[in-house]
């Protein structure tokens, strides 16, 4: 089977500059990133502010061309398509429904955006794809007529993905799509997100840097950290088999450890992970409770796992 989303070698340097005469640097944001989502699965991505999650999305939904390596989508290469065909394919939803929203335009004009976009469809056509669109998400034909400024955050969220889907599209990248709602409000959007994959057979990517968020809707988890994905696994096996002292040590700062759960408190310290300077060998092993001289000097290579992979020496040396 075609996978829906294909990511191969993915690779995405910046060129940054911090003084007007300073050398310009580079900055790795996503390096050598693969992986293959099942059509009608989720993929869980996973990682702090600066890990390259954003940039991986971007690229995926063809905002951001990549400096080399490929992205297929539905089997075909995103290079290769046209800007509406992608549209029709794969959609967007955003963190902050409040920036991604027009404020004045009413909900209803936002929702038929992009199917105006693709031109040649008639006003009766629109209007009917916007109220199936709109009675998906929980939203009246009332609301309809509202500004965004007349909806809650929550009911916001739900605009955003109700423009998301009126072109019918196979594929969502959803970019921390709840992490500006309020926790009760999480869950519902979280609920409906896991309803609309249902009933529509939907594929998303599903990229927050909250490991509890992800839980719930992921089939497969992958965990990014500097540009890299360390490990990836089911989302069972993750979450209750962690291997990389990485998505321990995430695990451990949303769980309360608890004795015999496999979850050791491991605290990630005060390091901030800085896309500019990344550390030599293993990538983690400034902050790595277990690291040992090896992980300095050497990158770890990929392990496989009965599920998944993860790329630490660890578990290459207890694999060998
Ligand atoms: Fe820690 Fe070394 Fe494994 Fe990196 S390779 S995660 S530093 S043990
Ligand atoms: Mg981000």
């Amino acid at each position: 089977d075609t996978p829906a989303i294909e990511v191969r070698n993915l690779r995405r340097v910046f060129h940054v500059r911090q003084g007007l005469f300073a050398p310009a640097r580079e900055v790795v944001a996503v390096d050598g990133v693969s992986f293959a989502v099942p059509a009608g699965s989720v993929l869980g991505v996973v990682g702090e502010s600066g890990c390259g999650k954003s940039t991986l999305a971007r690229m995926i939904l063809g905002l951001l061309p990549p400096s080399s390596g490929d992205v297929l989508v539905d089997g075909q290469r995103l290079g290769d398509m046209g800007r509406k065909a992608r549209a029709r394919l794969i959609q967007p939803v955003f963190q902050d429904p409040f920036s991604s929203l027009n404020p004045r335009r009413r909900v209803r004009d936002i929702v038929a955006m992009p199917l105006v976009a693709q031109g040649d469809i008639s006003g009766s056509e629109v209007t009917r794809r916007v109220g199936e669109a709109l009675e998906r998400v929980g939203l009246s034909a009332e609301q309809g007529g509202r500004f965004p400024s007349q909806m809650s955050g929550g009911q916001r969220q739900r605009v955003a993905i109700a423009r998301a889907l009126v072109l019918r599209p196979r594929i969502v990248v959803c970019d921390e799509p709840t992490s500006a709602l309020d926790v009760s409000v999480q869950a519902q959007i979280l609920n409906l997100l896991s309803d609309l994959r249902r009933d529509l057979g939907l594929t998303y990517l599903f990229i927050s840097h909250n490991l509890a968020v992800v839980e719930h809707v992921a089939s497969e988890v992958a965990v990014m950290y500097l540009g890299r994905i360390v490990e990836r696994s089911e989302g069972e096996a993750l979450f209750h088999d962690p291997r990389h002292p990485y998505t321990k040590a995430l695990l451990a700062s949303v769980l309360t450890p608890e004795p015999g759960l496999g979850v050791p408190d491991v605290g990630l310290g005060d390091i901030m992970p800085d896309p500019a300077n990344i550390p030599p060998g293993c990538r983690f092993h400034p902050r790595c409770p277990v690291a040992f001289a090896r992980c300095g000097v050497e990158a770890p290579k990929q392990t496989p796992l009965p599920t998944g992979l993860v790329e630490c020496h660890l578990a290459e040396q207890a694999a060998a």
